[in-house]
């Protein structure tokens, strides 16, 4: 098999209500780029990045003249030609690099007719959990629909999303509001859903002093863990020093460098793993086998993701026998999908890992096609800016908190 084309088509697909978050906001949309690796004979894999927009479609194209007239099998070979670790502190490419392995691996399971999850060592579970991921969201600009500020909003989100979607694990994602004011949302969620886990993640906007006054106070509730509640690795070894729970990463292990030195002088409980962050689904399934060697936890991060990058959690959820916890997805957020047949179906919180060739996901070249025109209509957005605070910069650690009190919906083209 050779690689005889690869084309990056930037979509927007849009959400339910934009989603507020430490850094800023969704602006009521995503922004993907779809990457398409074709083979002399005709196959197409399919990859997905974040973000990106133009600037990811020309990093894309920039790549073919390496990548053209390869042979897709070569994984740990590409690895190297695009992610090379000393080359790569003068251009980063994980996240490049991560979305051609989605689609090398889509392109060998098709070849040889078996999902990713087989290749990958074979699939230990069937369906893979998920804790419903709540966000504060500002009011649809259009409909007015879809606010979360409140806490009688976000309880009734919470218990809306149980009853669809059938989650039985909550994470909110807080670093919005002050401490106090999202300690009492979480505190309510715990009382409404009183059978049911928790996880909090305030992106790490939190002092360490502010973070252990937050673990201390939710020390009595069924939390699975507590999320980056301050940022760096030795801010998180000052904070389990204090709280009693388990205290996960995103942001401050999401490579092997920084998985051997939470190793050797352990900051963090619980590693989440993310397919786009790690360079990959195989990165992921070997920082997976060292966790279960050290007795880490793993869970499945989201980055965001369409239906693409949702395939590749699912293989990997599918594959690592150390996941205890629900993986976290923004996916039910999402209206829509690029993938054949509309977004992928929950069911008791459980989500099917596709059984199909490869990723086991195809595209909807309509949809693929329309959400396209959207994004040259709307562009991309400001992920780190706040669309009603126009000169606020999310500091780290931040005082600087959205007031839960302020009732105005933002104007965000739509
Ligand atoms: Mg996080």
């Amino acid at each position: 098999m050779r690689i005889r084309d690869i084309r990056a088509t930037p979509v927007t697909v849009p959400l339910e209500a934009p989603l507020r978050h430490a850094n800023g906001c969704h602006w009521g949309r995503f922004v993907r780029t779809i990457v398409e690796v074709e083979t002399e004979d005709g196959l197409v894999g399919l990859g997905e990045m974040g973000g990106g927009g133009e600037s990811a479609t020309a990093a894309f194209e920039g790549l073919k003249p390496h990548l053209l007239g390869r042979d897709p099998a070569r994984l740990e070979e590409m690895r190297f030609l695009l992610a090379n670790p000393t080359a790569s502190l003068y251009n980063n490419r994980t996240q490049v690099a991560a979305a051609l392995e989605f689609a090398c691996l889509d392109l060998l399971g098709q070849r040889w007719d078996v999902s990713v999850s087989e290749i990958l060592g074979g699939r230990l579970r069937d369906r893979v959990s998920f804790a419903s991921y709540l966000f504060f969201r500002y009011p649809h600009s259009k409909t007015g629909a879809g606010e979360v500020r409140t806490v009688d909003q976000l309880v009734a989100e919470a218990q809306a999303l149980k009853a669809r979607h059938g989650f039985t694990t909550h994470k909110l994602k807080g670093g919005v509001f002050p401490p106090e004011y999202e300690l009492r949302c979480y505190r309510a969620l715990a009382e409404a859903l009183p059978s049911d886990g928790l996880r909090f993640d305030p992106n790490g906007a939190w002092s360490v002093e502010q973070a252990i006054r937050f673990g201390q106070q939710i020390e009595d509730l069924r939390n699975d863990y507590l999320e980056d509640p301050a940022f760096g690795l030795h801010a998180l070894r000052r904070v389990r020093e204090k709280v009693r729970m388990p205290l996960a990463t995103n942001t401050v292990v999401v490579n092997f460098e920084q998985l051997a030195a939470n190793v050797l002088s352990t900051a963090v409980d619980v590693i989440l793993l993310d397919t786009t962050f790690w360079g990959g689904i195989r990165p992921c399934v070997k920082a997976a086998g060292v966790c279960e060697t050290f007795q880490l936890g793993v869970a499945v991060h989201s980055s965001g993701e369409l239906g693409i990058q949702l395939a590749t959690m699912l293989h990997l959820g599918a594959v690592i026998p150390n996941l205890t916890f629900a993986a976290d997805a923004h996916y039910h957020h999402l209206v829509d999908d690029v993938i054949a047949g509309g977004r992928l179906p929950y069911a008791g919180g459980t989500l099917a890992v596709p059984t199909g060739p490869g990723l086991g996901v195809r595209l909807d070249r309509d949809k693929l096609a329309a959400f396209h025109q959207e994004f040259r209509r709307l562009g991309s957005y400001p992920y780190d800016r706040d669309p009603l605070r126009p000169g606020w910069a999310p500091l780290v650690p931040n005082d600087r908190w959205a007031d839960p009190r302020d009732e105005r919906v933002p104007e965000i083209p739509t």
